[in-house]
């Protein structure tokens, strides 16, 4: 084989790149467009200016990586509700039981991706997080 053809043959794929669009994205300038149905943060749901979550502990329960901690409490009308509803993002597996199992749609998925934090207990996610997650 002559020696110049596969120097040849390497240009030519390498040319044949340059025209392509790339694969990949500058970050964080450019933003990756995320599937609908992506996992990503949770997010508590919202009914007449009150979480929706009612305490009923299934979501903890289901859980695999046991990293849901709620409290519940009663309110004025004896309804439960969840005093204390925490999750640790550093333990989750993002699968999604939580949300399949609450049984009056207290708890969703987000798209958030972005998940970078400095201190271990920022990344304990309490109500007040959860709550203002779009
Ligand atoms: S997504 Fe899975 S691992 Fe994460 S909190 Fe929900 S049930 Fe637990
Ligand atoms: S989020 Fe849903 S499943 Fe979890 S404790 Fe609240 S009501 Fe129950």
């Amino acid at each position: 084989m002559n020696p110049i053809t596969p120097i040849i043959n390497g240009l030519k794929i390498t040319l044949s790149h340059m025209f392509k669009k790339p694969i990949t994205l500058q970050y964080p300038d450019e933003r990756p467009k995320v599937a609908s149905r992506f996992r990503g943060l949770h997010a508590l749901n919202v009914s007449h200016n009150k979480a929706k979550c009612v305490a009923c502990y299934l979501c903890p329960t289901v859980c695999p990586a046991k990293c849901i901690t709620v409290e519940a409490a009663e309110d004025a009308n004896h309804d439960k509700y969840a005093a204390k509803y925490e999750i640790d993002m550093l333990r989750c597996i993002f699968c999604g039981y939580c949300v399949e199992a609450c049984p009056v749609d207290a708890v969703r998925m987000t798209t958030t991706f972005e998940l970078a934090n400095y201190r271990r207990e920022d990344f304990v996610f309490g109500k007040e997080r959860l709550l203002e997650k779009k």
